[in-house]
C-alpha cells in the first residue's frame, strides 16, 4: 500500500527539533564531536557510562531535577532526582566492591522494572563490572544457561524469582558466588546464602570514584531476542555511550525539560539503552513503568505523566490498535509531541493510527541488539514515508549487498533493489563479540562490512525500506517476496489484530505464502473471513505477492519482546522440532 508521505514543518512542531534538517550534519568527524557532548571522567580518566548517564548530572546543575519516576504496579511510585540516583548507584557499587567484584566480573539481573533494578545496572557501571540484564519471565533453563554463558559473578534478582528458578540452579553454577535479593516490595529478606540488598546498600557509602574506564572496557552484555535462532550474547563497551547520547538527542530528539518514556524492558537491549542510558545521559525525566502492557493503563501514565517523547513498539501498537481508538479519547495528551517504535517492522497502518489516536505520527526506527543504539530513523524535521524506516543516523554508512558464494559480498548501486542491509563498522556502541561464539561473531563481517541478516531497499530518496529477514524471505516461482508486505497489507484489514507470514514448501512453485492471522474482539474466525482476507490481499498485492493459504489462529506467536516469530510458524506448519523457544512469550 502507498500511503501518503506526512510532510513535516519545522514550523508546525511545539519545539524546535535537535535536527533541523537531515541534511544539515557534515557526516565527517561525528562520532568525535559527538564525543564532544559527553564529559568523560574527571582528569581524563576516560569514559563511562554511568558517569555520563548520573554522576555528571548529580553533580551539575541538574542534581534536582527528577530522573527516574518509578511506577508500581499496583499504584505507588518513587521518585529518584539525579542526586538521590547519585547516591543510590554509588552504594551499589560500593556493596559490589566490598563482595571482591571488580572491573570486568559479570553482574546479572533477573527482576521485573523494580528501582532496585535500575540502580544496579547503574551502580554495576560505576564498579567497572559488567551489567547483563536478563528477562524476568525466562524459566529455570534460559535463566541458567545465559548465567553459564557469561560466567556471572553475581546476580541481583528478587526473593520470589530466586525462590522460583535460581536456587535450584546454584550447584551447576560455579561460577555464581553472590546473590543479591529484593524482597517484595522493597523489604527486607533472609535467605541463607544470599545478600539482603537493603542492609547491604544501608551498609555502604554513599560516595564512590569511578575508577579509569577505557572507552573499550567492557560494559555490557544483551541476549538477543531469540527470533532466529539460539539466542546470542552480544557484548558492548563503555564508549556506547556516545552512541547512546547522540541518538537520544537527534532520533529521539530528547531535550532537557522532556517527560520520555521507553516501554521496552530492560531485559532487552532497548529498555537499557533507551529505557536507561540515553534518556539520563540527556538530562531528561524517565518513566519505568513496572506494569504490563494494558492499553487503559498506558493512555492513563502518558496523561498523568506528561510524557513528552514515548518509544514504543509495533507489537504493543498493534495491541492498542485492537483496543480501538474509544479508550484513547479517554485522556488528553497536551505534553506528548513525539513518538518513536522500534523492534519489528511498523506497517503504515500502524504509523497513520498513531496521527487519529494522537494526532501524531509514529517515527519507525531500526536497529539491533548488536548496533547498540538507533541506525536508521524517522527524525523530528523529516518527512515520513509510512512503511519505511527512515534514514541512517550520521556516522552510519548503510550500504546494501548481496552475498557471494565465496564469502565476500557484492553491492548493491541499482535504487529500489532489494539486498542485506550492511553498516560500516565504527560507530561507538557496535558489538565486540558475541560471548564464547567468536565463529558466530566472525560470521557477521565481510568485505569491510558487518552484516546484519535483515534485507531491505533504498528508495531514490535514501529512504531505507525493511523488507524481512534473509532467513524469512520467500521465494516463490522465482519472486523473492518479504513476509512484512504481505503482514502490513493484512493488518490494514479492520478485522485483523495480527498476523505472521511464511513460506510453504510447495512442489510447483518452490515455496508459496502462508498467513496465520489472529482476529480482533468481535470478529468471528470463519471461512468466509479466511476468503475475505484472501480477496483483500489479493486485490492490493496482486496473485503473486498475496497469500495463497491463510490460517486463522488464536494467537501468533511473538518473542516476550515482541517479535512475530516466523521460525515457529514455519516449524509447526512442518511438523519440525520448535528449536530454541525461550524467548517465546506464554501465558504466565
Ligand atoms: P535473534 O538475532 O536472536 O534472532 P532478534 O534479531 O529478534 O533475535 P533483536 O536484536 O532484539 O533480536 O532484534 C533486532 C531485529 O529486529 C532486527 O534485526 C530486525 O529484524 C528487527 N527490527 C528492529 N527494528 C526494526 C524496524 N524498525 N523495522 C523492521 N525490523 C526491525
Ligand atoms: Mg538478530
Amino acid at each position: 500500500m502507498a500511503v501518503a508521505t506526512i510532510v513535516k514543518s519545522n514550523r508546525d512542531l511545539p519545539i524546535a527539533p535537535n535536527l533541523a534538517a537531515y541534511e544539515a550534519v557534515p557526516a565527517e568527524a561525528f562520532w568525535a564531536r559527538a564525543r564532544r557532548e559527553l564529559d568523560g571522567l574527571p582528569g581524563g580518566a576516560g569514559l563511562n557510562i554511568a558517569h555520563e548517564a548520573v554522576d555528571r548530572h548529580a553533580a551539575g546543575a541538574r542534581a534536582d531535577h527528577l530522573a527516574l519516576r518509578w511506577l508500581g504496579r499496583h499504584g505507588g511510585r518513587r521518585d529518584l532526582t539525579f542526586a538521590e540516583l547519585g547516591r543510590e548507584t554509588s552504594r551499589f557499587a560500593n556493596a559490589l566492591a566490598g563482595l571482591g567484584l571488580g572491573k570486568g566480573d559479570l553482574v546479572a539481573a533477573l527482576a521485573g522494572r523494580i528501582p532496585e533494578l535500575y540502580v544496579a545496572a547503574l551502580g554495576t557501571l560505576k564498579n567497572r563490572s559488567v551489567f547483563s540484564p536478563l528477562f524476568s519471565a525466562f524459566g529455570p533453563e534460559p535463566i541458567r544457561t545465559r548465567l553459564a554463558l557469561g560466567k556471572a559473578k553475581a546476580l541481583l534478582t528478587t526473593e520470589l524469582l530466586y525462590e522460583r528458578k535460581v536456587a535450584a540452579l546454584r550447584g551447576s553454577l560455579p561460577h555464581l558466588e553472590h546473590v543479591i535479593l529484593v524482597g517484595e516490595g522493597g523489604g527486607e529478606t533472609n535467605v541463607p546464602g544470599t545478600h539482603d540488598y537493603r542492609r547491604l546498600l544501608e551498609a555502604a557509602s554513599d560516595r564512590f570514584e569511578i575508577g579509569p574506564t577505557d572507552p573499550e572496557d567492557v560494559a555490557l552484555v544483551h541476549f538477543t531476542s531469540g527470533t532466529t535462532g539460539t539466542p546470542k550474547g552480544a557484548v558492548h563497551v563503555h564508549g556506547a555511550i556516545v552512541s547512546h547520547h547522540i541518538t537520544g538527542k537527534l532520533a529521539l530528539d530528547l531535550h532537557p525539560d522532556d517527560v520520555f518514556w521507553c516501554t521496552a524492558d530492560p531485559g532487552w537491549v532497548t529498555g537499557t539503552s533507551y529505557g536507561i542510558i540515553s534518556p539520563l545521559s540527556n538530562g531528561v525525566t524517565m518513566i519505568a513503568d513496572e506494569g504490563d502492557f494494558e492499553a487503559g493503563r498506558w493512555y492513563a501514565i502518558l496523561a498523568s505523566e506528561r510524557v513528552s517523547v514515548w518509544y514504543t513498539a509495533p507489537t504493543a501498537i498493534r495491541m492498542m490498535m485492537k483496543a480501538g481508538i474509544e479508550l484513547v479519547r479517554e485522556h488528553e495528551y497536551p505534553a506528548l509531541r513525539f513518538m518513536a517504535s522500534v523492534g519489528e517492522p511498523l506497517h503504515p497502518a500502524g504509523v497513520v493510527w498513531g496521527e487519529r489516536a494522537f494526532g501524531l505520527p509514529f517515527h519507525d526506527n531500526w536497529w539491533q541488539t548488536e548496533t547498540g543504539g538507533i541506525m536508521i530513523a524517522n527524525f523530528a524535521s523529516m518527512d515520513i514515508r509510512p512503511g519505511s524506516m527512515g534514514k541512517p543516523v550520521y556516522g552510519v554508512e548503510a550500504g546494501i549487498v548481496h552475498r557471494r558464494e565465496n564469502g565476500g559480498v557484492d553491492e548493491v548501486t541499482a535504487v529500489g533493489e532489494q539486498g542485506e542491509l550492511a553498516l560500516r563498522p565504527g560507530w561507538p556502541s557496535m558489538f565486540r563479540a558475541y560471548i564464547g561464539e567468536p565463529a558466530r561473531y566472525a560470521k557477521c563481517f565481510a568485505d569491510g562490512w558487518y552484516l546484519t541478516g535483515d534485507l531491505v531497499r533504498c528508495d531514490a530518496d535514501g529512504y531505507f525500506w525493511f523488507v524481512g529477514r534473509a532467513d524469512d524471505v520467500i521465494k516463490s516461482s522465482g519472486h523473492l517476496i518479504g513476509p512484512f508486505e504481505v503482514e502490513s497489507t493484512l493488518l490494514e484489514h479492520p478485522a485483523v489484530a495480527q498476523a505472521g507470514v511464511i513460506g510453504k514448501p510447495d512442489p510447483v512453485a518452490g515455496e508459496i505464502v502462508k498467513a496465520f492471522v489472529a482476529v480482533k474482539p468481535g470478529y468471528e474466525p470463519s471461512r468466509d473471513l479466511e476468503k475475505e482476507l484472501l480477496a483483500h490481499a489479493r486485490v492490493r498485492l496482486g496473485a503473486v505477492v498475496a497469500p495463497k493459504e491463510i490460517e486463522l489462529v488464536e494467537e501468533v506467536p511473538a518473542t516476550r519482546s515482541g517479535k512475530i516469530m516466523r521460525r515457529l510458524l514455519k516449524a509447526r506448519e512442518l511438523g519440525l522440532p520448535e528449536g530454541d523457544v525461550s524467548t517465546l512469550e506464554t501465558p504466565e
